[in-house]
């Protein structure tokens, strides 16, 4: 069973960016294929018994390697054994990946302004997006706002701005928020549906929020994504329904 539905992957490399949060990158089987937003399906045994949960991917659909981002859940039966895992250790890899938030669902409006809203370990799918060309050739202006409780855990901010630097060179109008809601000093340090309800947001965008030109991507805490979309739909964007309407999004358990 296990084998029809899973390959046996090598760890690569670690980096751990705070005592709860790691990345790691593993082996790429030929077969797995996917797109920028979706996630895989990890398993390790555990006394006999495979434990599976799911994982944005961070790398791009173009890597050789699969490269994800976690946080040490406490007491959690997964990644309480995951944050132990060392180079060539072996991990099971489901061999079809999963989910919807990919920005091939946005059908209308056209693309213009795209907006990724992440908190915490939800920054990874709109890692994987970033590094994909299409994202860079389809819109003119991308914001990606990324919410952290203290600066220590903004993970990947090098990364994000090699990304910009090797992407983004025909898309000047790129912007990186971050928002860091436990140090009163940061530029933002409120919420996310209180930054859009006061408009902050957008004023440090520099932009405003329009249904006929919108996309706009939540992903992470899930009290969050949905405090953030009503939050949205006050302001008139809508739902992403067949293809048609402004906001997507994800939860992260
Ligand atoms: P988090 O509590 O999700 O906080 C990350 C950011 O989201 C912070 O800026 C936080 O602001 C903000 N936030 C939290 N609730 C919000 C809301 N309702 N509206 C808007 N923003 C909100 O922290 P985390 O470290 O990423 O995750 C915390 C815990 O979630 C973990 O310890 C773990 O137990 C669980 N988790 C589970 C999984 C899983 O797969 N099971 C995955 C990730 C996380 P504040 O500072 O104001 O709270």
């Amino acid at each position: 069973m296990t084998s029809e539905k899973f390959t046996v992957e090598k760890v690569l490399s670690i980096q751990r960016w705070t005592d709860n949060l790691f990345s790691f990158t593993m082996t790429r089987p030929a077969h797995f294929k996917f797109s920028a937003g979706q996630f895989a399906r990890i398993g390790i045994m555990v006394d006999g018994e495979l434990i599976v949960r799911a994982y944005s991917l961070v790398s791009s659909p173009y890597d050789e390697v699969l490269e994800f981002f976690s946080i040490v859940v406490p007491d959690g039966a997964f990644t309480s054994r995951l944050q132990h895992l060392k180079v060539d250790d072996e991990l099971y890899l489901e061999k079809i990946p999963y989910g919807f938030l990919t920005l091939a669902r946005f059908q209308q409006p056209a693309p213009q302004d795209l907006w990724l809203l992440a908190t915490g370990t939800g920054l990874a799918p709109f890692l994987s997006m970033l590094q994909d060309f299409d994202t860079w050739k389809n819109y003119q202006q991308i914001f990606l706002v990324y919410s952290v409780r203290t600066a220590a855990e903004l993970a990947y901010v090098d990364k994000i701005q090699d990304i910009h630097a090797s992407f983004g060179e025909n898309t000047p109008d790129f912007h990186f928020i971050p928002v860091i809601t436990r140090d009163s000093n940061a530029i933002l340090h409120e919420r996310l549906p209180v930054l859009i309800q006061n408009g902050q947001l957008e004023k440090i965008a520099g932009h405003a929020f329009n249904l006929e030109t919108t996309h706009i991507m939540l992903c992470g805490n899930p009290q969050m994504v949905d405090d953030t979309k009503e939050a949205l739909k006050q302001r008139g964007l809508v739902m992403n329904r067949r293809g048609v309407g402004n906001i997507a999004v994800e939860n992260y358990w």
